[in-house]
């Protein structure tokens, strides 16, 4: 199941379940669409993957208890901001091949 992770791992902003600013990459690490767009040029800099709108979970029971009030969001904050100078180092070969290639 996915982690919700409750705010962008970079700028700490509030990224709530119906967040629609919410991006993730493969292993669910959790930036906004604005670090994502800005800093991170849509290179995750734990792992060097790309980033898609983080899915919404259903906040009502529409089907086998399978819904937000089950299954909850993570409330712990993973802070770790970027360096931003080390990133644009990481990030330079990367950002110019298309995630699904990478
Ligand atoms: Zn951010
Ligand atoms: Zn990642």
């Amino acid at each position: 199941m996915l982690e919700l992770r409750p705010t962008c791992e970079n700028c700490n902003r509030a990224l709530p379940p119906d967040s629609l600013q919410a991006r993730i990459c493969t292993y669910e690490c959790t930036f906004c669409a604005t670090c994502v767009d800005s800093i991170l040029q849509n290179v995750c800099p734990n792992c060097g993957g790309g980033f898609v709108p983080r899915p919404i979970r259903p906040s009502r029971n529409w089907k086998g208890d399978n819904f937000l009030g089950k299954d909850l969001p993570s409330y712990v904050i993973r802070h770790r901001p970027v360096d931003a100078d080390a990133h644009r180092r990481f990030s330079e070969p990367i950002k110019t091949i298309p995630p699904y290639r990478r």
